[in-house]
Order: structure tokens, then C-alpha cells, then sequence
């Protein structure tokens, strides 16, 4: 959830392999492992600041955050709030990016060996 919106839902399996939305990807990067010799992680950052839900940014409310945004074309993110995708299994995203670029996203936490 981010800023009220939910932009993620969907089984743990769904969720871990891989996120598909920008936010619960940095979400899962920054959860503590204690033993990393079994698991890799992807580090990520966020830029910026998390914006007041009271006045949030045009567009996608992750917009100003997002490592993701230039692979939307138009300056959607800027402008349209995503709707909510059914994708299949019955995993949900609210984000504008295709369907070709979510193939391409990897899991955040996978074993070592993977
Ligand atoms: S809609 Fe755009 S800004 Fe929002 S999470 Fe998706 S890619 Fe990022």
C-alpha cells in the first residue's frame, strides 16, 4: 500500500517471484535477511521523499519514486492514475507498465543457487 492505494495483491508466491509493482520491489529489497549465504537480495533505493497523502502527486502516487517510470511512454505516470490490472492467477498491480517490461522484472529475493 502507498498512499492509500493498493498496488499489489496476490499470493506470496506471486508477490516474491517476481513483484511487479515498483513499490513492493524496493519494499521486499529492504527486508532484513540474516543469512545472506543462502539468499540474494537486490538493493534498492528510492529517491526522494514519500509524498503527503494529503496532497499527493499528479498521476501514479509512486510517480515521484518510481526507478521504473521511464519505461511508461507519454508521461503517463505523470498524468494518469494507473487502474487496477488483473494479471493472471488473480494477482492484481495499479501500474502502467506493459506486459512485455513486467516479464522482464526479476524476483527481488531468490536462493543462491537459483
Ligand atoms: S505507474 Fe509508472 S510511476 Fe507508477 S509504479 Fe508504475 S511505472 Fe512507476
Amino acid at each position: 500500500m502507498y498512499l492509500g492505494h493498493v498496488v499489489e495483491m496476490g499470493t506470496t508466491e506471486q508477490v516474491f517471484q517476481p513483484p511487479y509493482h515498483p513499490y513492493t520491489e524496493a519494499l521486499l529489497s529492504a527486508v532484513p535477511i540474516a543469512d545472506t549465504s543462502a539468499i540474494q537480495k537486490k538493493h534498492i533505493v528510492l529517491e526522494g521523499d514519500i509524498p503527503s497523502a494529503m496532497n499527493p502527486p499528479s498521476g501514479c502516487p509512486f510517480q515521484t519514486r518510481c526507478g521504473w517510470k521511464a519505461e511508461v511512454p507519454g508521461g503517463l505516470c505523470d498524468i494518469e492514475v494507473p487502474i487496477v490490472r488483473q494479471l493472471p492467477g488473480g494477482h492484481q498491480i495499479k501500474c502502467h507498465l506493459a506486459d512485455d517490461i513486467l516479464a522482464r522484472m526479476d524476483p527481488v529475493i531468490k536462493m543462491a543457487a537459483e
